[in-house]
């Protein structure tokens, strides 16, 4: 079935800062990505804007495009996949936040696989998930998790979480400063947001570039790819103080940074 309208709405100006000076960066070729669907264009255009720097895609994709893509699932998008392996890593994240907060509700947008979410759970927090993706939901009601498919900028728990994580998802969003600004409203005062994603402002990045041979071009869910510097200012601008920085241990060339509510 093709689609009926042009598969990406096209920014006019900046997705983070509004500016309108923005310009063609480079092209990206994701039609050997594994959910690549023949009817959405192969070519990716990222474009960068003159006055903040940010690197995005040229727009979003509609609500049928979406369709398209998300009729596939990566299998480590999969709830339970590597469930042992994964729970050493997701132990690992939630280490990280401890230091800040120990306890109290701790909610993960974008599950993923769930094992965040489980371990969150296993070390003590009262976890709620939020997923687009209706199967890995139905999964976790089944198994008596509080799980939820919708957009979370629509969930009204104004200050009542500890935690609030979002693990390779900001990258997926077409304008992240409101989803920003909706963790800041849910999270209790002192709350902690947790944020991974690729990082462009490293040697690996620049090594990957050079050899022709960073995936993150391709990355047709990716509407974004942020820098350290970058996603620091956003995340001070938008009430938050980050905290730490680290390397992730679940995907190439990611950050991990861990930003309290202001
Ligand atoms: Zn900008």
């Amino acid at each position: 079935m093709a689609l009926t309208s042009p598969a990406r709405i096209l920014y006019t100006s900046c997705p983070l800062c509004g500016h309108t000076s923005i310009a063609p960066f480079k092209k990206g070729d994701c039609s050997k990505h594994h959910i690549y669907h023949p009817d959405i264009p192969p070519v990716m255009t990222w474009m960068k804007c003159a006055d903040c720097e940010h690197v995005f895609t040229d727009g979003y994709f509609t609500d049928e495009a979406c369709k398209l893509i998300f009729s596939k699932t990566q299998e480590n998008q999969m709830v339970g996949y590597q469930l042992e392996a994964q729970r050493a890593v997701s132990a690992r994240m939630i280490e990280k936040v401890l230091p800040y907060q120990s306890s109290g509700a701790w909610m993960d947008i974008g599950i993923g696989n769930g094992s965040l979410l489980f371990t969150a759970d296993e070390y003590g927090f009262d976890v709620v998930g939020m997923d687009l993706r209706k199967d890995n939901i139905d999964i976790l009601n089944r198994l008596n998790y509080e799980a939820y498919c919708m957009d979370f900028q629509t969930f009204d728990r104004p200050g009542a979480f500890s935690v609030i994580s979002m693990a390779d998802v900001l990258e997926h969003m077409p304008f992240p400063v409101p989803a920003l600004k909706h963790v800041h409203t849910l999270l209790k005062d002192g709350g902690i947001t947790f944020i991974s994603l690729p990082n462009s402002e490293n040697v690996v990045w620049r090594i990957m570039d050079e050899n022709n041979a960073n995936p993150y071009w391709g990355e047709i869910e990716h509407y974004h790819n942020f820098s350290r510097s970058r996603l620091f200012k956003l995340l001070s601008d938008n009430g938050f103080e980050p905290l730490r920085y680290s390397i992730s241990e679940r995907y190439r060339v990611c950050m991990e940074i861990l930003a309290v509510k202001k």
